[in-house]
This record gives C-alpha cells, sequence and structure tokens, in this order.
C-alpha cells in the first residue's frame, strides 16, 4: 500500500533524503495509517545545518524591522489558512476539532505577532565609564534547535521559532514522530512569507535525530519540549559544547479549591485541566485539593457535569470535545495508571476505562476518570499520566495544603480557586510553580512567560523576556581617553 510521503523542509523545500527510510503517522481516532514520513539522514542533516547558517547570515543582517513585516506576513497566511492547519493537527493529534479550530493554529500565530512586533524594540544600553564609555549590542546566537513534543505540534513550533527568528536566528526544528506534519505547513508559510530558505528548516525522525541536533557543535542553543526525562538526557548533550537550553518539560502541577471559591467555576477550571485535549496538557492540574466543607458539593457538580458535558467521538464532529489519546501504546499506558490508582486504593469516582465511540470505534480513547479518596502518596497522585485522569484530595487549612501542592519534584504550573482576594495571592505567592492562576485555569496568552520550576523547566517561553534567550550580549569598551600602559 502506497501513501502520502512527508519529506524533510531544508534550504526553503521539501527535500528527498537519500537512505529512503520511512516511518508511519497513524490518526490516533482511527488506528489507520495517514501518511509515511522520511527520516532526516545523515544527507539531510548536512544540508540541514549548511541550508541554516547560510540562512542565518542573510537573516540576521536584516533590519529587526524587515523580519519584522515578514514574520507578520507569515502570521497573516496562518490565520488565512487557520482551518486547513486546525484539521492536520486534528488528524495528527486525535485532539477535538473544536479546539483546534479556536486555540492551536490561533496561538502559535499570536506568538510570532508578538514577537514580530518586539524585534524592532531590542536595545543595547550605553554608559561612561571614567571618561570612556562602553556600549552592548544584542546579537543573535545562530542556528538553534528546536525539538518539540505531539500535543501542540504547530504552536509548538511557533513558540519556539516566533522568538528565535523574531531576533534574527535560524532555527533547525524537530517536531514529535507522532506529529510531524504542521511543522513542514509553518515552514511552507515562512518561504511564501518571504523568510528566506534554510531560516526555518524541519527535520524528522525519532529521538536519534533529536540527539544529533543537541550534540552538533554548530548549533548554538536547543529548545526543547517533552518529558522531564527525555529533558535530561537532551542536556546532557547540549553540555557537549555547553549549548544554551530551554526546556518545557512535564507537570504533577495542583488546584487548590478553598471553601470561599465559587464552585461551578472550580469545577470548571478542574475539568478544563483535566479534560482539554483529552488531558494531554502539560499544565493539567492532575491534584486537584478541594477544602473539606465544599467537598461534597464541589463533587457532586463534577460528577454530574463529567457525567452529561463530555462528549466523546470522531474529532472532526464540531460537537466532541474529547478527543482520542496519541497513541495505542499511549492509551495502554494511561489505562495502567488507572489500574495502579484502584490496586493502591483510590475510588474511580468514574470513567476509569477505555471508550470505544460508535463514531470512531477504533479510537485510543480513554474516559475522563475521577478518582477519590486519593492519598499523596499513590503513583496516581505522584507521576505525570498525560491523560484524562484526575485526583481528588481533601484537605483542611491553608499552610497544609501549600505544603502539599509544593511536595512534589515537579513546579510546571498550579491554581488557587477562592474569593478572598488577600487570601489567593498569599498562597499563590508560596507555591513553587511557574506558571499560576487565580480563578482561571490554563489561560496562556503570548504576553505572558511560562515555564517550570524544579524539575519542570529551565528558561521561559513567551513574554519579553523569551526574545532575549535568543540574544547574546556583546560589550564594546571605547576608549576615549590615551591609552596608557605599563610596557
Ligand atoms: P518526549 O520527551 O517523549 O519527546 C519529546 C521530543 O523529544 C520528541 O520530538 C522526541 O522525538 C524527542 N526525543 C526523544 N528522545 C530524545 C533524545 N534522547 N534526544 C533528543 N530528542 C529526543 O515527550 P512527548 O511524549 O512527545 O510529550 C509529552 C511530554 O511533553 C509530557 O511530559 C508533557 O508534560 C511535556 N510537555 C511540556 C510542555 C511545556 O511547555 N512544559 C508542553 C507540552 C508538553
Amino acid at each position: 500500500m502506497s501513501y502520502p510521503r512527508l519529506q524533510n523542509f531544508i534550504d526553503g523545500a521539501p527535500m528527498a533524503n537519500a537512505s529512503g527510510d520511512v516511518f508511519d503517522v497513524i490518526n490516533p481516532a482511527t488506528d489507520e495509517v495517514i501518511y509515511q514520513v522520511e527520516v532526516a539522514d545523515e544527507h539531510i542533516q548536512q544540508a540541514a545545518i549548511d541550508s541554516a547558517k547560510a540562512g542565518f547570515a542573510q537573516w540576521s543582517a536584516m533590519q529587526p524591522i524587515e523580519r519584522a513585516r515578514i514574520l507578520h506576513k507569515a502570521v497573516a497566511l496562518l490565520r488565512e489558512r487557520n482551518d486547513e492547519l486546525a484539521k492536520i493537527e486534528v488528524l495528527d493529534t486525535g485532539k477535538p476539532w473544536q479546539e483546534a479550530e479556536c486555540v492551536d493554529v490561533v496561538t502559535g500565530a499570536d506568538a510570532i505577532e508578538y514577537f514580530a512586533s518586539l524585534a524592532p524594540t531590542v536595545v543595547g544600553q550605553q554608559q561612561e565609564v571614567a571618561g570612556d564609555f562602553y556600549y552592548t549590542r544584542k546579537e543573535a546566537l545562530g542556528v538553534c534547535a528546536g525539538i518539540g513534543a505531539w500535543n501542540y505540534p504547530l504552536q509548538i513550533a511557533c513558540w519556539k521559532s516566533a522568538p528565535a527568528l523574531a531576533a534574527g536566528n535560524a532555527m533547525i526544528f524537530k517536531p514529535s514522530e507522532e506529529t510531524p506534519k504542521g511543522a513542514n505547513m509553518l515552514a511552507e508559510i515562512f518561504i511564501e512569507a518571504g523568510v528566506p530558505a534554510g531560516v526555518f528548516n524541519v527535520v524528522h525522525g525519532a529521538a536519534e535525530v533529536g540527539q544529533w541536533l543537541t550534540t552538533h557543535s554548530e548549533i548554538e542553543k536547543v529548545s526543547f519540549t517533552g518529558e522531564v526525562g527525555t529533558g535530561k538526557k537532551v542536556m546532557q548533550s547540549a553540555a557537549s559544547n555547553l549549548k544554551d537550553v530551554t526546556m518545557e518539560l512535564g507537570g504533577k502541577s495542583p488546584l487548590l479549591v478553598f471553601d470561599d471559591a465559587d464552585i461551578s467555576e472550580a469545577v470548571s477550571a478542574a475539568m478544563l485541566g483535566n479534560f482539554y485535549t483529552q488531558g494531554e496538557v502539560c499544565t493539567n492540574c492532575t491534584r486537584v485539593f478541594v477544602q473539606r466543607g465544599v467537598y461534597e458539593q464541589f463533587m457532586s457538580e463534577l460528577l454530574e457535569r463529567t457525567q452529561k458535558n463530555i462528549i466523546a467521538g470522531d474529532p472532526l464532529d464540531p460537537e466532541v470535545n474529547l478527543g482520542a489519546l496519541i497513541s495505542k501504546k499511549h492509551q495502554q499506558l494511561v489505562l495502567e495508571y488507572i489500574d495502579k490508582g484502584k490496586q493502591e486504593g483510590a475510588t474511580v469516582a468514574i470513567g476509569g476505562h477505555a471508550l470505544t465511540p460508535t463514531s470512531a470505534p477504533q479510537g485510543y480513547f480513554v474516559a475522563p476518570t475521577v478518582f477519590t479518596d486519593c492519598d499523596d502518596n499513590m503513583t496516581i497522585c505522584r507521576e505525570e499520566i498525560f491523560g484524562p485522569v484526575m485526583s481528588v484530595l481533601v484537605f483542611d487549612d491553608e499552610q497544609e495544603v501549600i505544603e502539599r501542592a509544593n511536595n512534589t519534584p515537579m513546579g510546571l504550573a498550579a491554581g488557587v480557586m477562592s474569593q478572598d482576594l488577600r487570601r489567593a495571592h498569599r498562597v499563590i505567592h508560596q507555591l513553587e510553580a511557574g506558571i499560576c492562576w487565580i480563578n482561571a485555569y490554563g489561560a496562556s496568552p503570548a504576553e505572558m512567560p511560562v515555564g517550570g520550576y524544579k524539575l519542570s523547566g529551565i528558561g521561559r517561553e513567551n513574554g519579553l523576556e523569551a526574545i532575549n534567550q535568543y540574544l547574546q550580549t556583546k560589550s564594546v569598551y571605547v576608549g576615549m581617553n590615551q591609552l596608557e600602559s605599563p610596557f
């Protein structure tokens, strides 16, 4: 059987590999191969480096405002092609169309728009020192690598390329091998918008292609999104030539629901933070701590809404709000976690099994699952599951819940639901997490820096500071006085 082919995107166009090696991409909602992808072999890898270096020379020499103008064109093209791109994301990831249509492409375009707008605002400093002076220049790093996860493929490609390209760098991007197509589409759009060839190359493959990127001596930086374990490996390899790194890793984030919270809103936050994108979101609040006085009310509304409002099925159906998990293997892993939860004594309040919706009977679905009678030491309360599995824990007082919430090696996100203004801020300031929400959950505008504390990451994406992570400072000292020398 022959399938459509996706090639590596190098130097402004798709490029055939020499080895002929390919891998399959499967639609998680149908269990069918939808296309095949050529692996980035040595021939591709060399071409990617050569063209990225040439692209960098041209792009970094352009005025920032020229780069901005071109990137804004790419933003317009992304928005124009929203539906076509959103459909690619649905077929690759299994996520619902109703999400992809209004989130994935939109938030990717937003980040490019934001950083394009910032490009011409980058300035150095100057200072007089003893009659002499120095000034600083903010210079691009060179060729950077981006390595993406499979949950928000196009968005991740945009979030990484936006600050990198705005700052004048070239990027070689490797999307997840599960969801490779969106990155090629972005590469095409950049070319159409006028980004020079080689400034954004896409290479395909799994760990070994990622490893190649992280060890190559001519790559100056790696921005990685993925699991904590992979992040550690990436950082180790990146140390080979002291590459700069940005690490966006996993989490086991807490949501704290105080007894003065609006309970319906708290249920919305808990459901959004566990069932959106069928639970495959890094910032998910998989540990929901509920204060004892409102526990009954919270649970009753949570179970009722989970029972009534979740529609699983063909992700392309606009009514569907729960899609398929990324792969059969991942579905099995999530189901194993659910079994472990049961074995360790938690109670399945709802869900706890695979689903076979009639509109997508072969898909890798897992029912939205809520565990009660949980204890902080259970595996389901400690490890990232990355599926629609929520653990509800009960607490009595503020100090206790802060300690329990922080009792994890990860620190990506946290949420507080409370109508007491002072308590909400007091508590959130004590939580060890880089992305926090008060009476909200999951929103992540391009203007807001995001990234993890502890094992959840290094550096930030989005927001003002992210552009600096793709720039280096050159200090230039200028002697205005006669140079004195003892020699
Ligand atoms: P993963 O770590 O398995 O893979 C991520 C990427 O790394 C893939 O492109 C993969 O091919 C590549 N890779 C694998 N081994 C490598 C190696 N040795 N060297 C270099 N690259 C290698 O993660 P995943 O399963 O694709 O994604 C899910 C994970 O991503 C979850 O842990 C989730 O929390 C995390 N995530 C984090 C964020 C964030 O912003 N913090 C966002 C999305 C996903």
